[in-house]
């Protein structure tokens, strides 16, 4: 039987079907090949009980989604103290792959751009790139309870082209953010950004952070309770590009998104929320995916800073 919760659900996501502005991302070649007319939404309690629309089960890969991930293991790896002397937490306002440390530490100004998440790729835990990246799936598949792959044409699409992450791993290199070889660094970020999932695996992982780090089906803790706290802070912060602050003032949860058109946003304590739509905004938001969001979190009065 269906719920109301579903009717009004399935409402919002049809009426963001309807929405065709946006551009599919080409600089990585391989992902103009994606359908612009793809679009699933996947709400999961953190009870483990999922509404789904759509493409939910499509896979398509990970790209910058993985970020979260990726820091998320290194701060459980290394400690805070490690972690933070490398990447900071502050938002930047910048490109998603700009070329800039801060002036004076050097820093990257956090994990969610390019700069800081290559330096947190370099902290993941294993010996050389391939380890790390086993590391990496390991874990993520902790939070999707089944095991995750790497996209091999994705992979080498990006590797081929991915000069400017080069240059930023040799700029990290330089001023010793990055203390491994940085093409090495580059390559577990390609791979991680390359990992193929689903609209569900995506809400799969965004109920395990709502829900206090616990997977909401296998029952696992996977991330622990300061690692949680920080990851959703720098998410809030900086999580969806250069829009983040429109985000955070009208989606108000915290959320990343990636370019092949995966969101995942976080009601703490309530649910985990994914949308796939490849078309992207100026920003590099999927276009269906923000006013997805920007709907539920009006409908349900979930922005995290609405006076109760
Ligand atoms: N692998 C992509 C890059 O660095 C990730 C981009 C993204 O999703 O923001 O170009």
């Amino acid at each position: 039987m269906r719920s109301p919760i579903d009717d009004e659900i399935r409402q919002i996501f049809d009426q963001c079907s309807g929405i065709v502005e946006g551009e599919v991302a080409t600089y990585i070649p391989e992902l103009a090949a994606a359908d612009p007319t793809a679009h699933g939404l996947c709400v999961m309690s953190v009870e483990g009980h999922s509404y789904a629309y759509g493409a939910v089960d499509v896979p398509f890969t990970v790209q910058s989604i993985s970020k979260v991930f990726a820091y998320a293991l290194a701060l459980e790896t290394h400690g805070f103290e490690t972690v933070d002397e490398l990447i900071d937490v502050e938002p930047s306002g910048e490109a998603f792959n700009e070329l800039s440390l801060d002036a004076r530490t050097h820093r990257p100004r956090n994990p969610m751009i390019n700069a800081g998440a290559i330096t947190a790729s370099s902290l993941l835990p294993g010996d050389g790139p391939e380890q790390q990246v086993t590391a990496l799936l390991d874990y993520l598949a902790g939070f999707v309870d089944h095991p995750l792959t790497v996209d091999d044409r994705v992979y080498a699409s990006e590797a081929s082209t991915g000069h400017r992450n080069r240059a930023i791993a040799y700029l990290l290199r330089s001023v010793d953010v990055l203390r491994t070889d940085p093409m090495a660094a580059v390559d577990v970020y390609f791979r991680q950004c390359s990992v193929q999932v689903t609209a569900r695996d995506l809400a799969l992982m965004a109920a395990t952070l709502a829900n206090g780090g616990v997977q909401p089906t296998t029952g696992k803790l996977l991330v622990s309770r300061a690692v949680l706290r920080r990851v959703l802070s720098v998410m809030a912060g900086c999580g969806m590009y250069d829009g983040a602050g429109h985000w955070l003032t009208e989606v108000g949860l915290p959320a990343k998104s990636g370019v092949s058109g995966g969101i995942l946003a976080v009601l703490p304590s309530q649910f985990g929320v994914a949308s796939f739509a490849p078309p992207l905004n100026e920003h590099g938001n999927s276009v269906r995916g923000v006013a997805a969001f920007r709907s539920l979190s009006e409908h349900y009065g979930s922005h995290l800073f609405e006076p109760r």
